[in-house]
């Protein structure tokens, strides 16, 4: 896909900021840290336009990027994060619940999970949750780069059977770093905003 045009538009704390247009969008789960925002800026060849950081638990918004001004993608905020009050942690979990059970324009969820490590129960919690309520999801274990080429497969293949993977769902293997997986997402993707 040829990226023209990808702008921030909102970081929203409450539905009635979600953008009033009815594109389709395209949301991102995972755990804090896990590479959410460098997936969007590898996605969209720009190398900051989603902020990164080595910090956990910064993202406490749901961000919406406009690409193409044709389709959204929306960096829901990290789970798992355990350095943060109960409160928060609750907080954050109704924002994410809200977006996802209400947004019409929702497409498809991409969970984005660490390769190098099997899923966390919070991985596992939020596939069986998304699962319950029908929502697409495409499954992707990013940070590749990070294990020996020989051992992606083995990786792929745990991940699959801790999240007890539906054989209709795809996973993809995924590296910001290198691209790995960048094609084959955009040919996924495109099926939802074309
Ligand atoms: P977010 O909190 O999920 O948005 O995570 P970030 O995108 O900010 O990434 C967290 C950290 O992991 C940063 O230091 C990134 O540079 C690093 N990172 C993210 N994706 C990859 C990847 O595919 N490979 C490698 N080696 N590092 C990555």
């Amino acid at each position: 896909m040829k990226i023209v045009d990808a702008e921030m538009v909102i970081s929203a704390v409450k539905p009635e900021q979600y953008p009033k247009d009815t594109l389709p969008e395209i949301a991102l789960a995972g755990r804090s840290n896990v590479g959410k925002s460098s997936l969007i800026n590898k996605m969209l060849q720009r190398r900051s336009l989603a902020r990164t950081s080595s910090k956990p638990g910064k993202t406490q918004t749901i961000n919406f990027y406009r690409i193409n001004k044709n389709f959204y993608f929306v960096d829901l905020p990290g789970y798992g994060f355990a350095q943060v009050s109960k409160t928060v942690r609750e907080q954050w979990g109704k924002m994410i619940e809200k977006y996802l059970t209400s947004r019409e324009n929702l497409k498809v969820v991409l969970l984005i999970i660490d390769l190098r490590h099997p899923p966390t129960k919070d991985d596992q919690m939020m596939y069986d949750w998304l699962k319950h309520y029908d929502i697409p999801v495409i499954v992707i274990g990013t940070k590749a780069d990070k294990i020996p080429r020989g051992k992606w497969e083995n990786h792929k293949k745990i991940a699959k059977e801790t999240l007890q993977l539906d054989s209709n769902d795809t996973f993809i293997l995924f590296s910001s770093e290198t691209g790995m997986g960048r094609d084959q997402l955009w040919d996924e993707l495109k099926k939802v905003v074309s």
